[in-house]
């Protein structure tokens, strides 16, 4: 079987989370397959072999899994992009709209060198509301060097948004 063949046998659907009519995607089985982990983060590097990162930044909280071990195999920093009121030390910010009221996501403001290039990864791609959010908070600094997902629900058209913004946009499945 191939790799995408096998990480999709092992996420989990669940319906009705984290309300009625939502099919949510459940990675969390992921973890419990060390080796499976491990092919997954090796071809997602793999990925951006060719493209220049010099920091891969996560998207609380499901982005720090997958991100932090992508960051060490690709050698480079990582950064985490968190919820408003979580990070002690003096941060940047950015707010963006949900489907009632909205949020703001923020980042420590040293953690992004001046002009450097910064891969936004999460664990999942829907609307793409997330991660345009975490591109404008990178783009108050440094550059976005591409989007990493595991998965990208292709359906609801999220790398549309992201395309105009960066058009390296890669997932492990669809
Ligand atoms: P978007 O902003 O693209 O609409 O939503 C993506 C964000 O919501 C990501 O941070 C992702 O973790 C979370 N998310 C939305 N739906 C799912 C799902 O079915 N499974 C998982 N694991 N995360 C989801």
């Amino acid at each position: 079987k191939t790799l995408e063949e096998r990480v999709k046998s092992v996420i989990r659907d669940v319906q009705d989370f984290p309300k009625p009519g939502i099919l949510f995607k459940d990675i969390t089985p992921i973890l419990l397959h060390p080796s499976l982990l491990q092919e997954m983060i090796t071809a997602m590097a793999d990925q951006f072999k060719d493209v220049k990162v010099d920091a891969v930044a996560g998207i609380e909280s499901r982005g720090y899994l997958f991100g932090v071990l992508l960051a060490q195999k690709l050698q480079v920093p990582f950064i985490m992009i968190r919820k408003e009121g979580k990070l002690p030390a003096k941060t940047i910010k950015e707010s963006y709209d949900l489907e009632y009221g909205s949020a703001t996501i923020e980042v420590h403001e040293d953690a992004i060198a001046e002009g450097s290039h910064v891969l936004i990864h999460d664990d999942l791609l829907a609307t793409g509301g997330t991660a345009v959010a975490a591109a404008k908070l990178i783009q108050q600094k440094g550059n976005v060097a591409g989007f990493s997902f595991v998965i990208d629900l292709t359906f609801l058209e999220g790398s549309k948004k992201l395309k105009e913004i960066q058009p390296i946009i890669k997932s492990l499945i669809t």
